[in-house]
C-alpha cells in the first residue's frame, strides 16, 4: 500500500469557477491561466474542467505542446513570451500566441522564418515594473511590431500589481490608456483580482488564474466568501499513529510544543517533502474526522502532528484534510505566512493526484 496521502482535483469545481469568471466578466473572452502545471493541479487533470474557456495562458512551451496533445485546438498564450530564436519554431508549429515584452523578442521575430504569422500580445509596463514597454515607448514598439511580416494580430496587454489590495488599479489603467491611446487592437488586462473587483478592467480578454482553482487572489478567504468559487483541490491523508502524552512532554523536533495537560496527539502521513509548509506554526488548522483541530509541534519531512483533544474518537486510519473542500487553502496558507498560490503549486511529485 502507498502512504495514505493524496490530492484530489475536483473537475466540477474547476468548471464552476470558470463559469463564475464568465459571470463576473460576461463581455470578455477568457484566457484560463494554467501555468505552473495548472497551479499544481496538473495540466491534463485540470483541462477537462476548464475546456469551456476561450484560450489557455501558460509559460512553458512543453505545457503548450501538451495542451495540443490533449486535443486543445484553440488559442494558447505564452504569458512571458519566448526566450530563444528556436522557441519561435515551436510557436509556429503549435500556432501559439505569444507575449512580446522587449526589443530582443521583436528582433528575434524580425529574423524568424515562419509558415504563417504569429499573433502577439504586446506588453506594456504600466507600473508593475517587471515586463513590458513603458507607456512612453509603447507606440514605437507597436509600430515596429506591426511592420514585422511574421506578426499577425497584435493585442495590447498589461498586468496589475495591486488589483487585490488598497492601492487598486487606477494609476495603472491611466498609464495604460495613455500609452495605448489611438492604437487599434484588442486589450487584455485583468487577472483574477481584477475580474472579481475591477469591472472597468475587463475589456476584450481577461486572464483569471487563482480564482479558477477556488482560492483568493488576496489570500483572504473572506474576500471570496460570496463569490461561489469552490476549492478545486483537496489534500488529504490519514492518521498513522496516536500518542498519549503526559503534561510536560514535548512533541517532535526541537521540542517546540509542550503539552500543558495529558493529551492525545495524532501523527499524520504528510510532511514538508509532500509540499506541506514546514513553517506552518502551532495552531495551523487541520481537519481530523471532520473536526477542525490544529497542528502541534514542528512539521517534519514525512509527518506532522495534530492535537486530538477535539476529536476523542480519532485513531489510526482517521481521515485528515490538510486543505480542500472543508478547509480553505488560504486559511492554512495565512497561518503559515503565505498565500494559497504557493501551497497549491508546491504539491510534491511524490504525492499521488487523481481527478474526480
Ligand atoms: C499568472 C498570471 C495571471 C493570473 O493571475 P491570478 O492572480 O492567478 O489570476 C494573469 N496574467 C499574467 C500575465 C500572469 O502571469
Amino acid at each position: 500500500m502507498p502512504r495514505p496521502l493524496s490530492a484530489t482535483i475536483h473537475t466540477a469545481a474547476l468548471a464552476n469557477n470558470l463559469a463564475i469568471a464568465r459571470k463576473y466578466a460576461p463581455k470578455s473572452k477568457i484566457w484560463a491561466v494554467v501555468k505552473a502545471n495548472a497551479y499544481g493541479h496538473g495540466l491534463a487533470r485540470a483541462f477537462p474542467g476548464l475546456r469551456a474557456t476561450d484560450g489557455f495562458g501558460l509559460l512553458d512551451l512543453e505545457e503548450a505542446a501538451k495542451l495540443r496533445e490533449l486535443g486543445w485546438a484553440g488559442p494558447i498564450l505564452l504569458l512571458e513570451g519566448f526566450f530563444r530564436p528556436t522557441d519561435i519554431d515551436v510557436i509556429d508549429r503549435y500556432s501559439l500566441t505569444t507575449a512580446v515584452h522587449c526589443d530582443e523578442q521583436l528582433r528575434m521575430l524580425e529574423m524568424a522564418r515562419l509558415s504563417k504569422p504569429i499573433n502577439i500580445q504586446l506588453k506594456m509596463n504600466s507600473g508593475m515594473n517587471r515586463l513590458g514597454y513603458t507607456p512612453e515607448k509603447f507606440r514605437a514598439a507597436w509600430e515596429r511590431a506591426r511592420a514585422v511580416q511574421g506578426v499577425g494580430q497584435i493585442t495590447l496587454m498589461t498586468h496589475f500589481s495591486d488589483a487585490d489590495g488598497p492601492r487598486g488599479i487606477a494609476h495603472q489603467l491611466e498609464a495604460f490608456e495613455r500609452g495605448a491611446e489611438g492604437i487599434a487592437g484588442a486589450r487584455s488586462l485583468a487577472n483574477s483580482a481584477a475580474v472579481l473587483w475591477h469591472p472597468d478592467a475587463h475589456v476584450d480578454w481577461v486572464r483569471p488564474g487563482i480564482m479558477l482553482y477556488g482560492a483568493s487572489p488576496s489570500g483572504l478567504t473572506a474576500d471570496i466568501a460570496d463569490t461561489g468559487l469552490k476549492p478545486a483541490m483537496t489534500f488529504q491523508s490519514e492518521l498513522i499513529a496516536v500518542q498519549t502524552v503526559s503534561a510536560g512532554s514535548s512533541i517532535g523536533y526541537g521540542s517546540t510544543f509542550t503539552a500543558g495537560a495529558p493529551m492525545r496527539v495524532g501523527v499524520v502521513a504528510c510532511g514538508y517533502a509532500d509540499g506541506y509548509p514546514r513553517v506552518a506554526p502551532e495552531g495551523t488548522p487541520v481537519i481530523v474526522d471532520g473536526v477542525r483541530t490544529k497542528l502541534v509541534g514542528r512539521v517534519s519531512m514525512d509527518m506532522l502532528t495534530v492535537d486530538l483533544t477535539p476529536c476523542p474518537n480519532a485513531g489510526i486510519g482517521s481521515r485528515v484534510e490538510l486543505w480542500g473542500a472543508n478547509l480553505l487553502i488560504d486559511d492554512v496558507a495565512s497561518a503559515a505566512g503565505t498565500i494559497g498560490y504557493e501551497l497549491m503549486c508546491a504539491i510534491a511529485q511524490r504525492v499521488p493526484v487523481r481527478a474526480e
